[in-house]
């Protein structure tokens, strides 16, 4: 099979997820054409595929995402009929770049001058405390360490843990409610839920009349 030297556009790319947003990016969003609802933010410590580090690793920074399609993490925009991508005229910077047969550019791009939460939303946007506090109360945990000897936790540890499962699940709840968020935009406000980054190391929730709870593996 000879290496390609151009774009087939078999949207190989594409199914594999949405691009990380950078700063030259910015005059896209909102007005621009990409609506927060179509974002998601991967908090600083969620495991991410880092093809620099060569796997997936803790993110050392926060990056905010084209969402996937709902089923998986398959780009929203790329339209499976047509095997194109719907906002290929004001595509992100990582998808002009990208060339699977030649990765130098995009993996310069990888977690450099991207774009938080907090250079998109706008100085008096009610959201901005609320991710603010959010990220004070409910921090990521160290899923690096958990992923490597959860069985090990103290059971204090184990205690502290499921605090902050319920904590932010409260939180989400109350700020949804406060501000009638859909779902695209409480996943580009807190990311997902914390429950749901544990859940690739082995833990489960149960919900029960005393709040959720967590399964150990
Ligand atoms: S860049 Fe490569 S993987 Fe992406 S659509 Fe083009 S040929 Fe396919
Ligand atoms: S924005 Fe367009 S080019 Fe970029 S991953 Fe999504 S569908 Fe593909």
């Amino acid at each position: 099979m000879t290496t390609p030297t151009t774009c087939r556009r078999c949207g190989r790319c594409c199914l594999q997820g949405g691009p990380a947003l950078h700063r030259a990016d910015l005059p896209l969003i909102g007005d621009g054409g990409i609506p927060l609802e179509r974002l998601i933010t991967i908090r600083r410590g969620e495991l991410a595929d880092n093809p620099v580090a060569g796997g997936v690793r803790a993110t050392r920074v926060e990056l905010v995402k084209i969402a996937g399609s709902g089923r998986d993490w398959r780009c929203c925009y790329y339209d499976e009929a047509a095997r194109g991508c719907r906002i290929y005229g004001r595509r992100p910077q990582a998808c002009e770049v990208l060339q699977c047969w030649d990765t130098a550019a995009i993996l310069a791009l990888v977690e450099t001058d991207v774009l938080s939460r907090l250079d998109i939303v706008a100085a008096d946007d009610p959201l901005r405390p609320l991710i603010m506090n959010h990220e004070r109360a409910c921090p990521c945990p160290d899923l690096e360490r958990l992923g490597s000897g959860i069985s090990q936790l103290t059971e204090g540890e184990r205690t502290a843990l499921q605090d902050l499962v319920a904590r932010d699940l409260t939180f989400r709840d109350r700020a949804v409610r406060r501000l009638g968020l859909s779902l695209g935009l409480e996943l580009f406000a807190f990311g997902r839920p914390v429950f749901q980054l544990l859940q690739p190391l082995g833990l489960g929730i149960r919900m029960t009349s005393r709040g959720p709870e967590l399964q150990w593996p």
